[in-house]
C-alpha cells in the first residue's frame, strides 16, 4: 500500500507542488538516509512549494506520471535482498522515470541495486534493477568506512559525507561519476570516482545524509524537478537568498551567537 508519510502546511500559499515517491522508504533507510526526505522538504517549501511523499514499497505499483522526484535509500545486505524480489515489478516505471529525465537520488545500497547486480559481503549475487550500467563486487573482510569529500566538475561544487559500505562500484561507460574523490574511497578504492550521475539521476555513497550536509545539491534537485514540471523560466529564490549561511550579514550573526553561547 502507497502511504503518505510527509506533507507540508495546509495553512499556507504555495505556487506549486512537489510529489516525492519514497522507493522502499520502510526498509532502505540507513544511517540517517530518510533525512534526505526532510531536506527536499525543506527546499521545496522555501521555494514555494507544497511537498507531499508517498511511500512506494513491497508490492506497491510505481506509476512515474505521479512523482517529480524519487528518493531511494542505503540498507544492508539484509534488506538488500528482501527488496531485490520486488525490483521486477517497478522495472519498468523507473526506466521510463529516468528516460524521461525524471530527478532521481540514491545513496549506497539503492544506487548500487539501480545498477546491474550487486555481490553481497557473503559472496552471494543480488540482480539489480538493470537500468544503468554501473555493478558493484564484494571485497573480503573489509568495508569502506570514514569521512570523504568529492569535487563535482560539471557544477564545480565540493560534497562532504560519510561512506560505510563493502561493496565496490565500477561505473559504465555512459555514467559520469557525482564527483573525484579529494579523500576517502569512494565507488571502489581505486579509480578515484565516488557515485553517478546519468541524466538527472544521481547516486552517491554519501550518508550523512548527504543532503543535509550538502543543500547545493538538495537545491539542484529540487529546482531541476520543478522546472522540469513547471518551465525552465520559472522564477525561483536563488541558492543564497534560501540556504547560504556564506552573506556578511548572516555570518556576523551566527558567528556572535556561538561566540557568546561560549562564554
Ligand atoms: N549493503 C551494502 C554494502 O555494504 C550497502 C550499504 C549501505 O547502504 N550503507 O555495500
Amino acid at each position: 500500500m502507497v502511504y503518505v508519510s510527509l506533507q507540508s502546511p495546509t495553512d499556507r500559499d504555495y505556487s506549486y507542488e512537489l510529489r516525492i515517491a519514497h522507493l522502499y522508504g520502510d526498509l532502505m533507510n540507513t544511517y540517517g538516509d530518510n533525512g534526505n526526505v526532510l531536506m527536499l522538504k525543506y527546499v521545496a517549501e522555501k521555494l514555494g512549494a507544497r511537498v507531499t511523499v508517498d511511500i512506494v514499497s513491497m508490492g506497491d505499483e510505481l506509476i512515474p506520471e505521479d512523482y517529480q522526484l524519487i528518493f531511494f535509500g542505503g540498507g544492508q545486505d539484509y534488506e538488500q535482498s528482501i527488496i531485490a524480489k520486488d525490483l521486477p515489478r517497478k522495472r519498468q516505471s523507473l526506466e521510463t522515470y529516468i528516460h524521461n529525465d525524471g530527478v532521481l537520488l540514491a545513496i549506497c545500497g539503492g544506487y548500487q541495486l539501480l545498477g546491474q547486480y550487486y555481490i553481497e559481503a557473503g559472496g552471494r549475487k543480488i540482480d539489480g534493477l538493470g537500468i544503468l550500467g554501473h555493478y558493484t563486487l564484494n571485497q573480503e573482510n573489509n568495508r569502506f568506512i570514514g569521512d570523504i569529500k568529492i569535487e563535482n566538475e560539471t557544477f564545480n561544487e565540493t560534497y562532504y559525507g560519510f561512506e560505510n559500505h563493502q561493496g565496490r562500484t565500477f561505473l559504465s561507460e555512459d555514467e559520469k561519476p557525482l564527483g573525484r574523490v579529494v579523500y576517502g574511497n569512494g565507488n571502489n578504492g581505486e579509480d578515484q570516482t565516488e557515485g553517478l550521475h546519468y541524466k538527472n539521476v544521481f547516486g552517491s555513497y554519501f550518508h550523512g545524509p548527504i543532503l543535509s550536509r550538502n543543500a547545493n545539491l538538495a537545491y539542484r534537485l529540487v529546482t531541476t524537478a520543478l522546472r522540469k514540471t513547471y518551465g525552465q523560466d520559472i522564477a525561483l529564490a536563488t541558492y543564497d537568498d534560501i540556504l547560504s549561511l556564506e552573506t556578511p550579514e548572516e555570518y556576523k550573526d551566527i558567528k556572535s551567537k556561538a561566540e557568546m553561547s561560549q562564554s
